[in-house]
């Protein structure tokens, strides 16, 4: 842990060092070279949280691929999900008849990720997949098959790693708890 980041002053605890993260990431990456053998899969990063994380997938993946990029938001500026998804950003390329890996930095009440996969298996994919690095599955709202997770998490509001709280901390090369006092005074 780099303590002369002051940023590290508002977590509680790390979960995960850069290390750990960087060692599920490439089993991750085998994982995926495995499943999509004889195929180009599109990767599609879900911006700006999975950012990170997608980086570093893809450079672990072991196959002809191809990248997109989609922005959707819920959370605003808040550590709770407003239940609501709006996209930001639309993919520049058809996915039609595309394995279409979809890559998120966290599922919490997986509302995003409902949304995704109807939008998306409605363009005509011809398969998709869910990859996300952590996994809230106490928090679910709706019913989501999670096909790879890297780690399954408690309900704490997490960050670093690509994962902000008020567009700040996604550099942190770890991933920690957020102290509550930094968002107490959120309503
Ligand atoms: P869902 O739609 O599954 O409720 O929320 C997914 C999105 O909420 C994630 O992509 C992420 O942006 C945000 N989110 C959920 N939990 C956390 C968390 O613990 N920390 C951060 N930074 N973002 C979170």
């Amino acid at each position: 842990m780099e303590k002369t980041r002051a940023m590290y002053n508002d977590l509680d605890s790390i979960l995960y060092t850069r290390d750990e993260l960087a060692a599920a990431v490439k089993q991750l990456g085998q994982q995926i070279t495995k499943d999509y053998q004889g195929k180009k899969p599109v990767l599609i990063c879900i911006l700006k949280g999975a950012s990170v994380f997608f980086v570093d997938l893809i450079r672990e993946i072991d196959l002809p691929l191809e990248i997109d990029f989609m922005a959707v938001s819920s959370y605003g500026a808040s550590t709770k999900s407003s239940g609501e998804v709006k996209m930001v950003k639309d993919l520049d390329r058809s996915i039609l008849g595309r394995d279409v890996i979809v890559v998120e930095d966290i599922v919490d009440s997986g509302m995003t990720l409902s949304f995704l996969k109807r939008t998306l298996l409605g363009r005509g994919a011809s398969s998709l997949r869910i990859a996300t690095l952590l996994d809230k599955p106490a928090r679910r709202r709706v019913e989501l098959t999670v096909d790879y997770s890297c780690f399954e998490i408690p309900d704490a509001f997490v960050v670093g790693y690509g994962l902000d709280y008020n567009e700040t901390y996604r550099n942190l090369p770890d991933i920690g708890v957020l102290s509550p006092r930094i968002y107490a005074n959120e309503n």
